[in-house]
């Protein structure tokens, strides 16, 4: 290798932030270990904590010298299930009633049968008998037999289970009418902007219009947070080329998707998502249960390497890590063992996707023909210029197939936001107005963080001046002594 700092992760690397994490000293060591995205899940989350962690990542970013970006992943339309005073037994065959009313209203229905509230009063319209109705991340199932006087769905119970406060209720192929964008998310993402968050995260997208409406938001409030769509049930995969087109990045949330859709159908629908993304240019995460197992164990189980090597090969911008790192016992541990997988496989190649198809244009093709280059010499990295990111992630949609791309802006939010990009390594310079300085000044940079050294190729697409123009341009430079 041609030094110490290589070969670079490619994979970027997403964590959630929980009771496991928080503290400074875990954060400290998750940023140096190589953590590229904390995610805060707002549906556990107060608006006092999220300041107060918020403010902690920054500081203990700044204090270690390596800006992470922060997802703020909001709860979208939820269906749950009210509170219960004691958890209730349900043995499969039994009958048992949803009610839109918290608790129901006394004496509707004969004593024998059990309930429990919704928190949605219109279920009853969008659900239909013959549907089905799965409660607790599909650890129970109940059928529905029948709708009874505009507010109680009578179901059969299909296996046992036991129910308790709160939980959340999914209904595969059901068209369900809420907001996709709700009163909680309005709050909870203004204390985000307010924060400085680099992205928010919609749950449960179901149409390009869901991200529209997030956007004008943003907009409206001078944000300029990029918006990530996580795809997680059947509407969504539907419409995933125009939730595709809309939305700055995708998440697979495997989760929910696993759930409200067919499992045998989440291995083709992570492909296809990945697919469609590479297409149009988009970031992709692969989330939920990469490393279940290591919430309680130190070790990884053989199927989760291999599905981790999986999103690796597929060329997934990230991999992602909830319930690890939030309650798990080995937080650290998951992040090592993300870093060491994602190295191992991209030392193998990927599945050699093609090119692009929908991203065209003389600047991609400049950007295109930059690729080829850094791909014909061998040990050569990519070095780019960028204020908001977007040549970044145009040559980052490129796939280059092991150069890294080193990308130089002027704004710590554009660095924080590149941390979700496959092979990007960002970096803040002052971009000056004379192009050929810059380039200069950030090869030097290069050199003093030792990622270059003396001999090195670099292959730096960007604008350079001439005559007074701006004009897209490759330039191969062996880097000299100072
Ligand atoms: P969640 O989303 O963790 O917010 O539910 C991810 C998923 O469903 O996979
Ligand atoms: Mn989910």
């Amino acid at each position: 290798m041609s030094d110490a700092k290589r070969p670079l992760r490619q994979t970027k690397i997403v964590f959630t932030l929980g009771p496991a994490t928080q503290s400074e000293e875990m954060l400290e060591k998750l940023i140096l270990g190589g953590a590229d995205v904390a995610r805060l899940n707002m549906a556990h989350a107060n608006h006092e904590w999220t300041r107060m962690v918020i403010k902690r990542i920054r500081d203990v970013s700044q204090k270690v010298g390596r800006e992470i970006a922060i997802m703020m992943d909001i709860k979208g339309p939820e269906i749950r299930t009210g509170d219960v005073e004691v958890p209730i037994e349900l043995k499969a065959g039994e009958e048992f009633d949803f009610t839109v009313r918290p608790g129901g209203a006394p004496g509707e229905s004969p004593e024998e049968i059990r309930s429990v509230g919704v928190n949605y009063e219109n279920l009853l319209n969008d659900i239909e008998v013959g549907d089905i109705v799965l409660v607790d991340s599909g650890l129970m199932r109940f059928e529905v037999t029948d709708k009874i006087d505009g507010r109680r769905i009578r179901c059969k119970v299909l296996i046992d289970g036991q129910l308790t406060s709160r939980r959340h209720i999914n209904l595969p192929g059901v068209k369900v009418n809420l907001p996709a964008f709700t009163e909680k998310d309005r709050r909870d993402t203004l204390v985000g902007i307010e924060e400085g968050i680099d992205f928010v995260a919609l749950s449960f997208v179901r149409k390009g219009k869901d991200i529209v409406s997030l956007r004008e938001f943003l907009m409206e409030n001078d944000s300029r947070a990029k918006i990530i769509a996580k795809i997680e049930d059947q509407s969504a995969i539907e419409n995933l080329e125009e939730i595709i087109n809309e939305c700055d990045a995708l998440m697979v949330a495997r989760g929910d998707l696993g759930i409200e859709c067919p499992l045998e159908d989440l291995p083709v629908i992570q492909r296809r998502a990945l697919k469609a993304c590479f297409d149009r240019g988009r970031a992709v995460i692969i989330a939920t249960h990469m490393l279940e197992s290591m919430i309680e164990s130190p070790v990884p189980t053989r199927a989760e390497i291999t599905d981790v090597a999986n999103a690796v090969y597929e060329e997934a911008d990230c991999v992602m890590l909830s319930g690890e790192t939030t309650i798990g016992k080995y937080p650290i541990e998951c992040v090592q063992t993300l870093d060491k997988i994602a190295r191992r496989i991209e030392e193998e190649g990927d599945l050699a996707f093609e090119e692009p198809a929908l991203l065209h244009g003389e600047k991609i093709d400049v950007l295109k023909s930059a690729v080829v280059l850094a791909n014909q010499i061998k040990g050569s990295a990519l070095l780019t210029f960028t204020r908001q990111g977007f040549m970044a992630q145009s040559i980052a949609a490129l796939r280059p197939a092991c150069a890294p791309i080193f990308a130089m802006t002027n704004a710590v939010s554009t660095l924080r936001q590149m941390r979700l990009l496959r092979g990007v390594i960002p970096f803040v310079m002052p971009l000056t107005s004379d192009p050929n300085d810059t380039i200069d000044n950030a090869i030097r940079l290069l050199v003093r963080e030792g990622y270059v050294k003396v001999g090195d190729k670099l292959i730096v697409a960007t604008d350079i001046l001439s005559h007074d123009r701006l004009i897209d341009s490759i330039q191969l430079r062996t880097v000299h002594d100072n």
